[in-house]
This record gives structure tokens, sequence and C-alpha cells, in this order.
């Protein structure tokens, strides 16, 4: 078995373990393999050991691995920042957007995805950690951009995506896990717009994600192993 193919194995363990821990069926948890900086010969074990769902942070290195793959169907997720001038792009190749903080991306998304593709799924970034993280919309600007995302029409919206600050310490974990599941509870509640996505939890957190809802966990570093390069721009 490639390390690869273990790693995989290892990380399913871990997931049906933090399913069975809080009584979730495990096949409510997809893996999304987070490949950025990885070569393509990774994302072809990981696929050959099960996988199907790959995120990418750097839109120019995911065109050349998607050409590179073109022979195995692939489902990709874009989950970086996001600039204008690449929304057509992103629109174009990318099943999943999980990075999505403002509305004039996500229009520029929604007029910009070919009309022969089905709608792009789309989670909302929220910034549950205040001023440490940059990225993400805040908790009071959430309710007025949902409402209007789930009106664009080259867009289905999904659900949220987080990155909380990263902590070892658990119950910080969960508390910023349990503030987006409540975010999203409250979208439905309140505004009725239905989500089934909750995109959190990472190679160092997942079993607090999975406790608090995680419907995707991105799972980088425990997969393909640590990222040599470029550190600073990792997340
Ligand atoms: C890099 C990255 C991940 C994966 O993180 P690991 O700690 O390596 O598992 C997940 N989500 C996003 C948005 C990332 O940029």
């Amino acid at each position: 078995m490639s390390t690869i193919a273990k790693n995989i194995a290892k990380i399913g363990e871990r997931i049906r373990e933090a399913a069975h821990a809080c009584g979730r069926p495990a096949e409510a948890i997809g893996l999304l393999a987070v490949s950025k900086t990885k070569p393509s010969a990774d994302i072809r074990a990981a696929h050959a050991a099960g996988v199907c769902d790959f995120g990418e942070n750097y839109l120019q290195e995911a065109l050349v691995k998607q050409a590179e793959l073109a022979d195995l169907s692939l489902i990709w997720h874009f989950i970086g920042p996001i600039q204008s001038n690449k929304c057509k792009t992103i629109a174009e190749h990318f099943a999943w957007v999980h990075s999505v903080d403002r509305l004039k991306i996500a229009e520029r998304l929604s007029s910009l995805r070919p009309a022969q593709l089905p709608a792009l799924n789309i989670c909302l970034q929220v910034n549950v950690s205040g001023e440490a993280s940059k990225s993400g919309c805040t908790p009071e600007e959430l309710p007025q951009l949902a409402a209007a995302v789930s009106r664009l029409p080259g867009l289905k919206l999904r659900g949220l995506m987080a990155i909380p600050e990263p902590t070892e310490e658990h119950s910080a974990q969960h508390a910023a896990f349990a503030r987006v599941r409540g975010l999203a509870e409250q979208l439905q509640a309140e505004q009725q717009i239905e989500l089934d996505t909750l995109s959190m939890g990472m190679s160092h957190d997942l079993e607090a994600a999975i406790a608090e809802g995680a419907t995707w966990v991105r799972i980088g570093t425990a997969l393909f192993g640590a990222r040599g390069y470029p550190a600073s721009t990792s997340i």
C-alpha cells in the first residue's frame, strides 16, 4: 500500500470513530482531499485509493493539475481566496466553491457559470475568529449575503465554510465549530434558506468538526504529508 493509501485508511478510521462517538452516520461526512502544492501523481494515488473530491487554493496550479488528470473523473473544489478577475475561470473549472465571502464575487460566479453546467455549489465562508482571520464574512454580514446568494441562478447555496483560528484546545475547537453550526441553523430557521453542508475541520481538528456537524472535512497534511511550500500562504 502506498503512503497515501495508508493515510486515507487512517483518516477514514478517524472519521468513522468521530461519527460513531456522536451518533452520526459516517457516510454523512465527505472527505475533501486538499491537494494544494502537491503533484498530480499524489492526486492519482489518492483517487486510486477511493477519493474523488479534491480541493485546491491556487487557480493556476489547479488548472495544470486538472489538465494532467483529465482522464480521471474527479470533482474539483475551489477553497482559496478569490480575486474578481479569476471568477470566470473558477466558474468554468470547478463543481464547488467553498470560499465565497462577498456578494460581488458570488454575482460574478453566477453570471459566468457556463449554461451547460449544473449550478455551481457554494459555501459561504464565515469568519468566526474575529481579528485573527481576514478571510470570510462576519457573522453579522452573513444573513444578508446568504439571502442574496440564494437567489442567484447560476449558484446553488449549499452551506457554510469556516477556518477557525488553529488551536490544540478541544473546547475552543468545539466552540468555533458550534458557532458555525448555529449560524447555519439560524439561516434555516429565520430565513427558510435550505442548507445541507458544513465545510469545516482540517487535519488537526476533524474530530471536533464532526462532533459539531461537519459534512465536508478538508484534509491536506494528514493525507498527503507536510507541505514544503509556500508556508506563508498555506491557508
Ligand atoms: C490547506 C487547507 C486545508 C488543509 O489543511 P491541513 O491542515 O493540511 O489538513 C483545509 N482547508 C483550507 C481552506 C486550506 O487552505
